[in-house]
């Protein structure tokens, strides 16, 4: 080897000891940030509250922790541990304050409480003091005085829904657009309503037997009970402004699509479900222990927008309806595996849903007045939302009535009405119908009944006066809205 070439290798060697010494050196620094990121994940993303807490929903932790915490998949495991609260003092104050905003108070105290650090903490026994002092001004709200409205899908689009065609009046009367809905939330949050749930207003026993609860609010404030019907975006509705579903998006919050005129999917808040979401992450005190409304479901074109019932995958002859047949002939490729990925979807979102504070109830398969159908057509209707909607979105022990019809006069309803004895045995509890009084609720030994308002085009033309304790039907009002609303 000649003196160049040695020199050459030395120099060759020497750059390899140090490219070896320079990659030794960024090892060991990813090897740092690594260790460090899975001490700080471990840190930041182990629940503050493991497990849940028996008397809430698991979903109500699960909005208080917030998305991040819920994507690493360790939240409410079910075992019913109690909370144990691990963080800075700032942060579990800023986790309790927002239960205590949403009236929580024992769920506060009993949080920062079971913080290691409570006994020596100053900051957090201050915070606790101010809960108990908040929670001793609040007081029973009376059951029987509880309002409860309702409305349907909302109108996304005036011009499409209003267009002059034959679902027009329809609309015009039972609907709510988009605009009119936020301004009636509005006006309400501002008056001091505060959304529950009906088991807030119950409690449903062991025995069957269903007893008041109780609803403990800070002066000012009055509960009620926002419920949604038909929330199926049913076939009819395609092109007349309305939502196509309900989705949950990349961050998992639910949101709606719409198709636009292009053909082009928009993600938002285009309906009830994803507005409320987005108004109560603002507001949190529009909701009573992070509850939010009722959706009432019919089966018969499937659920939030999924084909999800039998009949899109036994196609029997003779069930098929016309609007059906054209969406089978519009989509030749739905297969049973196109409708399993409906089912599965729309589960998802249930479950999105549900963990958001939201609940389900039968509003009947078909969409039927019990007693125009008789007992047998109950029976049948009740197996098909059963093994139809309740195996998409989950079991319940609520049933919204459709046409706003009932079972049974304002009397309360006894064990020989064969409707009720059939919906009890099938595990109802709460029974809900249609009424224009500000509050009507009944509570038998085993269930409890509450009549709904309903804030649409018809009650906002024609009885505006019956709305003043919610908003000013003139400042909520749509000017898209023909009128007069056709009368019924
Ligand atoms: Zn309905």
């Amino acid at each position: 080897m000649e003196e160049r070439d040695l020199k050459l290798h030395q120099r060759r060697q020497q750059r390899r000891r140090n490219e070896l010494i320079v990659k030794c050196i960024i090892s060991l620094l990813v090897l740092i940030v690594v260790v460090l990121a899975v001490i700080l994940i471990k840190d930041v993303a182990v629940p503050q509250l493991t497990g849940k807490n028996k008397r809430e929903p698991r979903n109500y932790l699960e909005q208080l922790q917030g998305s991040s915490m819920s994507a690493v998949g360790q939240v409410g495991d079910g075992t019913g541990s109690s909370p144990a609260a691990v963080g800075t003092e700032a942060e579990l104050i800023a986790k309790a304050d927002r239960m205590a905003m949403q009236y929580d108070y024992d769920g506060a105290i009993a949080y920062l409480k079971s913080a290691e650090g409570y006994t020596a903490s100053q900051n957090l026994q201050n915070a606790v003091a101010g809960y108990e002092n908040t929670k001793s001004g609040c007081s029973a709200y009376p059951l029987d005085q509880i309002t409860h409205v309702f409305f349907h899908t909302m109108i996304k689009d005036n011009s499409k829904a209003f267009d002059g065609d034959s679902k027009e009046g329809g609309y015009n009367q039972v609907m709510t657009t988009m605009s009119e809905f936020e301004g009636i939330m509005q006006s309400m949050y501002e008056k001091g309503y505060v959304m529950v749930s009906l088991h807030d207003m119950c409690t449903v026993n062991s025995d069957g037997t269903v007893t008041r609860g109780e609803i403990r609010l800070p002066p000012g404030k009055t509960p009620f009970v926002l419920s949604q019907d038909d929330v199926s975006y049913y076939h009819y509705m395609d092109g007349d402004g309305f939502a196509q579903k309900l989705i949950v998006d990349e961050n998992g919050d639910v949101k709606n699509t719409y198709i636009e005129d292009d053909g082009s999917i928009s993600v938002g808040d285009y309906d009830m479900v994803p507005w409320i979401d987005t108004f109560v992450k603002e507001h949190p005190d529009f909701s009573y222990h992070g509850h939010k409304g009722i959706i009432a479901l019919t089966g018969y074109e499937g659920v939030l927008g999924y084909r999800t019932d039998e009949v899109y995958r036994t196609k029997e002859a003779g069930r098929v309806t016309e609007y059906q047949q054209k969406f089978l002939n519009e989509h030749p490729d739905f297969d049973e595996a196109a409708w399993q990925k409906e089912v599965t979807e729309a589960q998802k979102v249930a479950e999105a849903m549900k963990a958001n504070g939201w609940e389900f109830a039968s509003h009947t398969w078909g969409h039927i007045s019990p007693q125009a159908t008789g007992i047998d057509g109950v029976m049948k209707d009740t197996d098909r939302w059963l093994n139809n909607v309740a195996t998409v979105v989950g079991d319940t022990d609520v049933i919204i009535f459709a046409f706003g019809a009932d079972i049974g006069g304002w009397q309360p309803y006894t064990s020989d009405n064969p409707y009720f004895s059939y919906l009890k045995e099938k595990g109802f509890n709460i029974y809900c119908n249609v009424d224009s009084s500000k509050n009507w609720v009944q509570f038998g030994d085993n269930y409890m009944r509450q009549g709904r308002r309903n804030l649409d085009g018809y009650r906002m033309y024609y009885n505006p006066e019956m709305l003043s304790d919610l908003f000013d039907v003139s400042s909520v009002w749509d000017n898209a809205r023909p009128t007069p609303v056709p009368e019924m």
